[in-house]
């Protein structure tokens, strides 16, 4: 394993990524940093979870000029919340450089917020496309000075129909420029469409599939009509911090978390109906511990990264086994063992075949021994998300946040969980038990001087 050490990297950064405990390169980093800092043009192939952003993000920073306030980089990603995952990513990345300005251009938020900071200059720029080409043809955003684009997640915007809009994208910056290409997979079309944007590129594939040995994985025979009490009755047996349920359509995603709900259990959903405002909300929840329960199609929870996931459920196996390993290679991360259950009608039985095979282990599906029952009190999550209608843009800090939760002695800090702070919204969790003492007190407590709505969110 090679340390960011040996990269040509400032004393700051390798401070920051010390201080962020990123202590070696995960592999694609390790192949692709060099060569961007280089200013080469990659096709970059690696799984969800490999340290992509870090890997085009550092390389960035690096060739950044930040005494030019022009737009220097312009990253695509194909959902809104990958956007702001990236966003994040590079935040922390660039803690040390205090005069970095990134803009996020997403849809899903007033177009005229994004106008407005990008008349102030960027230096990086992250966005989905239609947005993108929206700011572009108005000609709030110029690509004039930029020196690098990067498509991330790119097989996933050409399954979403966005060919056009890059390409349309990639006319507005300069012809002389670097183009990093980084993908999960490589299909045929894919490729095509890499290699008709990107001039001479180096191509770096990283092998880095997940060790299924440290997950435990077991399959039940389930009749489909079983589907949700054998989902609960598998929560209640193991009780998992959090699990996310895959099902393979939106509809089985939908009646599951019902399903779930019905039986007292918190599930939150997670597929493509959503609206984006929705969807951010979802993820806050599961990620701060109000719900350890998300009910997930594969397109919606790709790119998630979501940390130490204890365990997998399939509602439905997917049709390929290679689906089935990155579904769960979310569990069993950090060297933690992992837990993956399967629940198999029959008529599928012949997929938990094609699942063996591509692990050299023999899998059995197996009659579950579950005794059906009414109550799981035990379930419930840990921690209620509340809401405040005041985020960034007012100032609000997660010190600010504390500060008035405290105040007056009847929340403690220890109850509080994660705070997340968008624009305009700042989430916070909190434990169960002072959930109607906290919501008083972010109604009461003046925050920077000024009253906020509070909100549950349950
Ligand atoms: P990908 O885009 O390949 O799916 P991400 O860039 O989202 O992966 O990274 C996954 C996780 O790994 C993130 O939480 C990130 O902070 C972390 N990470 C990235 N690089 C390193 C590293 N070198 N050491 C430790 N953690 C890392
Ligand atoms: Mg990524």
């Amino acid at each position: 394993m090679a340390s960011f050490a040996a990269l040509p990297l400032s004393g700051p950064m390798l401070d920051n990524l010390r201080a962020l405990d990123y202590k070696f390169m995960t592999d694609i980093q390790a192949a692709s940093i060099p060569l961007i800092i280089d200013g080469w043009d990659v096709l970059a192939e690696a799984k969800t979870g490999s340290g992509k952003t870090a890997a085009f993000g550092i390389g960035l920073l690096h060739n950044m000029d930040l005494s030019r306030y022009r737009v220097q980089s312009l990253i695509v990603c194909p959902t809104r919340e990958l956007a702001v995952q990236v966003t994040d990513e590079l935040r922390r990345l660039a803690r040390f450089q205090h005069n970095l300005k990134l803009v996020t251009a997403t849809g899903g938020v007033p177009q005229y917020k994004q106008e407005h900071s990008l008349s102030h200059q960027a230096h990086i720029v992250v966005g989905t496309p239609g947005r993108l080409l929206a700011l572009l043809e108005k000609g709030s955003l110029s690509l004039k000075e930029v020196k690098s684009v990067v498509l991330d997640e790119a097989d996933r915007m050409l399954e979403m129909g966005f060919v056009d809009q890059i390409k349309a994208i990639m006319k507005f910056a300069p012809a002389k420029k670097q183009t990093l290409f980084f993908s999960a997979t490589f299909p045929k079309q894919v490729k095509e469409f890499a290699l008709s944007i990107l001039k001479n590129p180096q191509e770096v594939k990283v092998e880095s599939r997940h060790d299924t040995s440290v997950i435990k994985q077991e399959f039940f025979s389930i009749h489909p009509s079983k589907r949700g009490a054998a989902v609960v009755e598998i929560l209640a047996k193991y009780n998992p911090e959090s699990t996310i349920v895959f099902c393979n359509t939106k509809d089985a995603c939908r009646a599951v978390e019902q399903s779930l709900n019905n039986r007292g259990v918190h599930a939150l959903a997670l597929h493509g109906d959503l609206d984006q405002k929705v969807r951010g909300e979802v993820l806050v929840r599961f990620a701060n511990k109000s719900s350890r329960v998300l009910v997930a199609t594969d397109v919606a929870a790709r790119g998630l990264d979501i940390d130490e996931l204890s365990c997998v459920i399939n509602c439905d196996l997917p049709k390929d086994a290679e689906t089935y390993v990155h579904r769960i290679g979310r569990t069993g991360r950090a060297g933690k063992e992992g837990m993956a259950f399967s629940l198999v009608p029959e008529e599928d039985e012949f997929l938990v075949h094609d699942i063996s095979r591509t692990q050299n282990t023999e899998f059995f599906v197996n009659d579950p021994e579950f005794t059906y029952r009414e109550n799981h009190p035990e379930l419930t999550p840990p921690m209620i998300t509340l809401s405040i209608n005041g985020g960034r843009k007012q100032k609000v800090s997660a010190g600010d946040i504390l500060g008035a939760l405290t105040a007056g002695g009847r929340v403690p800090g220890t109850a509080i969980g994660k705070i997340d702070r968008q624009d305009f919204l700042t989430f916070v969790a909190v434990e169960r038990a002072y959930a109607e003492a906290a919501f008083e007190r972010l109604e009461n407590a003046p925050i920077k001087g000024m009253k906020f709505l509070a909100r549950f969110h349950d």
